[in-house]
């Protein structure tokens, strides 16, 4: 992709009403614009990355043997007042139609997807069943100040399991902690499984959350990884010493990027979801829920990978491979290898601008954050390249074939 034609480019000023670290490196380096406020529009860069989480996630979650769906982000009313949360679910969206018709705008998928699945689930042989989607949420959220972190319209990623008992359910639930562990190190963030309370559903909930100094969740934990619980539910102080001798337990300000939790069957009763077992017998289902904030998780990458020049994308969800940079008259040097980049199947961000100083260009590869940064100029010798990467400080000429191969290969 030519830099010079890119919709989206980087400004040097950031809104005055952004607060937020992670909003305003974002729309300062060309990724999201807000519409209004907890609300944001993907650029083309920004959407970039969205796609990268999501296909991270995808990956994951058909491997952990569930299906993809897509639901409905109208919902209908009648199913809302079925489970009671039509009057009782704060962030509920309301629509009305200027017909006679009320919809609920899709907080959460419960009230869609088990109706659903209670047409194709008759028997023990069609359980477990596991289907996710990753679709924008609308919730009414009181505050919306944190940029990415907390939207009125989000990125999620939904899965829902039924199961025959509570011990296969279980069995599913152990199985995605360990999925979720593999797919927030994939997106490059260190997420600590921590115990919260389970709400109305369950006495117990499993919490992904990402230590970052704005985050409005608070955890204790101890380093050794052996506990963490949310502090709205820990009965242990901070100080504590680790009952394994990690030394004592500390509490830290957190980002929830992730939860997962037993919804028993509260809903497979309210709407008669039931199952005929090995014996004959009517049973109700038994569900789990699991959720991911795919759009929060990018503001948190945001918001824990940066310098005071800008965002450093781990790589597997980065924009582009490699960011080129063309300086001074080397322009069909530079376009050479930029064909050269594209053969080989490099995604290359190739700032081609003619009219822009190179310490700009410079200062716009920093903000932006692709993990590589490769620069031609006139002294550049042929079949070599000025490599650096994104979080190191020091710049090397190496040659272009390598170079072109360890991209690929990353
Ligand atoms: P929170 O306590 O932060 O409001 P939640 O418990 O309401 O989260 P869920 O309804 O379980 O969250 O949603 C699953 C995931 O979706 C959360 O773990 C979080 O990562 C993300 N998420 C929830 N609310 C928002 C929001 N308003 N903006 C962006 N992401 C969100
Ligand atoms: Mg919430």
């Amino acid at each position: 992709m030519k830099y010079s034609k890119l919709f989206g480019k980087t400004i040097k000023e950031i809104p005055k009403d952004e607060v937020s670290i992670n909003s305003q490196l974002l729309i300062k380096a060309g990724f999201i614009r807000k519409e209004v406020a907890g609300v944001y529009n993907f650029l083309p860069l920004g959407l970039r990355v969205l796609n990268k989480i999501s296909n991270i996630i995808r990956e994951e979650m058909n491997n952990s043997g569930a299906q993809e769906l897509l639901l409905v982000s109208l919902q209908n009313k009648a199913n809302w007042e079925k489970t009671d949360r039509w009057n009782n679910f704060d962030a509920l969206f309301k629509v009305k139609s200027r017909y006679d018709f009320e919809y609920a705008l899709g907080p959460t998928h419960e009230e869609v997807l088990v109706p659903l699945a209670n047409e194709f689930v008759n028997s023990y042989r069609d359980l477990p069943l596991k289907l996710y989607q990753i679709q924008n949420k609308f919730r009414d959220e009181a505050r919306s100040k944190a940029g990415l972190l907390r939207g009125r319209e989000f990125l999620m990623k939904d899965l829902y399991s039924f199961h025959e008992s509570e011990e296969d359910l279980m069995k599913y639930y152990e199985q995605m902690k360990k999925v979720y562990k593999k797919t927030f190190l994939r997106l490059g963030l260190s997420a600590i499984e921590t115990v919260a309370s389970g709400g109305t559903f369950s006495d117990f909930s499993h919490e992904y959350q990402v230590i970052c100094e704005s985050g409005e969740d608070e955890i204790i934990y101890c380093s050794g990884g052996d506990y963490a619980q949310n502090t709205e539910i820990a009965k242990v102080k901070e100080g504590k010493e680790c009952d394994l001798g990690h030394g004592p337990l500390k509490k830290v300000k957190t980002i929830e990027v992730g939860n997962i939790f037993p919804l028993k069957d509260k809903f497979s009763k309210a709407f008669g979801l039931t199952f005929k077992d090995k014996n004959g017998k009517e049973k109700h289902a038994i569900m789990g829920c699991y959720g991911i904030g795919i759009s929060r998780a990018m503001g948190t990458i945001a918001e824990v990978h940066n310098d005071e020049k800008g965002i450093i994308w781990p790589k597997s969800v980065a924009p582009f491979d490699c960011h080129l940079l063309v300086l001074g008259n080397a322009r069909d040097k530079a376009d050479k290898i930029y064909k050269e980049l594209i053969d080989a199947s490099v995604d290359a961000l190739y700032d081609d601008r003619e009219d822009v100083s190179a310490g700009q260009k410079f200062s716009d590869a920093d903000l932006i954050g692709i993990p590589a940064r490769l620069v031609v100029s006139e002294k550049t010798p042929d079949g070599k390249i000025e490599y650096k990467e994104r979080n190191k400080d020091k710049a090397e000429i190496l040659d272009l074939d390598k170079i072109v191969k360890k991209l690929q290969s990353a």
